[in-house]
């Protein structure tokens, strides 16, 4: 049996909770979203990557923390978001990109790219509001790497987008500031990589949103789907 068989046979062998599987975007029962039974998939994978976090404590943000916010979406997307971390609103509700900026993230991928928002995996570089919503510090960050690694290598999405300086920075291993990052495709273990600003900063500064544009463009380029706007 693959490892990710034995995954799925864990989870079926022992039924893990309804609430904890919804969030994790794992399609219940196994086997529903089309899947056939012997193709259990990326679902599974997720299912096993937040059931080794558990009820984390592995850094300080553990300790104000209300909920885990894992990430959520289609285990099987082609385009993967990555953002910073959760806010208020995401520690509130254990979703990710869920306040205001997530309503911005939305109209970016809905009404600018014509995609649904389901059809997208949303994650954040961590898990976990820190207080006051600071800026997440680098051993934080680095404790919460194994996750998104681990997410990410269960997905395998054609494209991520790096969200703000955060979210760009962890899939480039760079330093660059977002400015100079931004609109320029990279990898990460051979996945393109389009870093471009963060809807939090579009929120402060609007005129940054025609960037994001040109950078979705070039994503769904990429991904050779239509352009919205543009003969096809
Ligand atoms: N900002 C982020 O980076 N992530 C969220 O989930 C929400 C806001």
């Amino acid at each position: 049996m693959s490892e990710r068989e034995d995954a799925l046979a864990d989870l079926l062998a022992h039924g893990r909770a309804l609430a904890s599987v919804a969030a994790v975007g794992v399609p219940w029962p196994p086997g529903a979203a089309g899947r056939s039974a012997g193709e259990p998939g990326e679902a599974a994978g997720l299912a096993a990557i937040r059931e080794e976090m558990g009820d984390c404590r592995r850094c300080r943000l553990a300790a104000g923390r209300k909920t885990i916010v894992f990430g959520q979406g289609n285990p099987r997307a082609e385009l993967m978001f990555v953002g910073e971390g959760p806010g208020a609103d995401e520690d509130e509700q254990g979703l990710a990109f869920v306040g205001r900026a997530g309503q911005l993230l939305t109209d970016i991928i809905e009404k600018g790219m014509k995609l649904q928002r389901s059809e997208v995996f949303i994650a954040n570089v961590i898990k976990c509001r820190p207080p006051q919503n600071r800026n997440p510090e680098p051993d934080e960050i680095l404790s919460c790497q194994p996750f998104l690694e681990a997410q990410i290598r269960a997905i395998r999405p054609r494209v991520l987008v790096g969200l703000g300086k955060f979210g760009a920075q962890w899939l480039l291993k760079t330093a660059e500031p977002i400015s100079r990052l931004r609109g320029r495709l990279g990898d990460y273990e051979g996945i393109a990589v389009m870093p471009t600003y963060h809807p939090a900063y579009l929120l402060r500064n609007p005129a940054g949103k025609k960037d994001v544009w040109e950078d979705m463009k070039a994503v769904l380029r990429f991904l050779g789907r239509p352009i919205p706007g543009e003969p096809g």
